[in-house]
């Protein structure tokens, strides 16, 4: 029972299990067991409206994680765990014993194909019009909360304003011929030879023009938007609640602690209280103070 909702949970461990006409013996599931049981809370403890973002077919990961909570009503969370482990090609490290071992980081298991969802474009701009890289743009999915002095921020910054920094583009080795802009030398720039993977210390010119970059935005509306902690891991209670990403409101729904490579979850329920989920405890969920150093976070999008 996690506030008034009754949901099912996966304990640790899956043995002498059959799907897709294979049999499975897996341990060190915990990883599977946590990531999965605080997406499938979130799944259900929120609204119709909520659950039908996962119906776009933008991404393929809306229809697995539809899929896979269907398997949990029906079938339970054995297969719908084998489900999720086989669409993913999780099963790769066998013991001579013929047993999968499971042990991996939360990332590898489950959020690296949750992360799609939070895609954001960053796009900068070199204000020399000769800048040899004066256009960048690459796409991101790592978000980390942001904190001043001590205290975490309630919002993304990258995702709320513009930033300008210096630009620090290369400009060669030769010194350039009427620079319209500011650049400097670098009398120790790394240079990697591509053929032989080695790095040479060398002279290089260097933009130091004005480089603007982009608000952030996603590219996708993302129910669900996995958080890195920072540095240092935190209690749950202290993250920020809700937290802001550009123009949506996001409510903390759950974090992730690892003591000794065993991961549980904090889950925080639509009342404010908090309970552990351990897929080791027999009763799963307990209620919790909310004073566990934890280390990801799962926001969810408010409609
Ligand atoms: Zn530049």
């Amino acid at each position: 029972m996690i506030g008034n909702l009754q949901l099912t949970w996966p304990s640790y461990g899956i043995e002498n299990a059959t799907y897709a006409g294979k049999s499975y013996f897996i341990f060190h599931t915990c990883t599977v067991d946590t990531g999965l049981f605080i997406l499938y809370h979130a799944y259900q403890a929120h609204s119709d409206e909520f659950r039908a973002l996962f119906t776009s077919d933008a991404l393929h990961i809306y229809t697995v994680i539809r899929r896979t909570f269907q398997l949990v009503e029906t079938e339970g969370w054995t297969i719908a765990r084998l489900y999720w482990l086989t669409e993913h090609n999780l099963l790769t490290n066998k013991h001579s014993n013929g047993k999968y071992d499971l042990m991996n980081t939360m990332e590898a298991i489950v959020f690296q194909f949750v992360k799609p969802m939070q895609t954001f474009p960053i796009k900068s701009q070199c204000s020399c019009n000769v800048c040899p890289k004066r256009i960048r743009e690459h796409t991101n999915v790592d978000i980390s909360l942001m904190k001043t002095n001590g205290k975490f921020l309630n919002f993304l910054p990258s995702f709320a304003t513009t930033r300008e920094h210096p630009c620090r583009a290369d400009l060669g080795s030769v010194k350039p011929r009427k620079y319209p802009e500011k650049y400097s030398i670098d009398e120790k720039f790394p240079v990697v030879d591509i053929a032989t993977n080695i790095t040479h210390i060398q002279k290089r010119y260097i933009c130091e023009a004005n480089r603007t970059v982009g608000k952030a935005k996603f590219l996708h509306q993302s129910p669900f938007v996995i958080v890195d902690v920072g540095f240092d891991p935190a209690f749950v209670r202290d993250l920020p609640d809700p937290l802001y990403i550009g123009e949506h409101t996001y409510n903390l729904s759950a974090a992730i602690n690892n003591t000794n490579q065993h991961f549980t979850a904090m889950i925080k329920a639509q009342d404010g209280s908090y309970y552990h989920f351990d897929d080791t405890h027999h009763k799963g969920c307990i209620s919790h103070d909310g004073r566990i150093l934890v280390e990801l976070a799962l926001y969810v999008l408010q409609m």
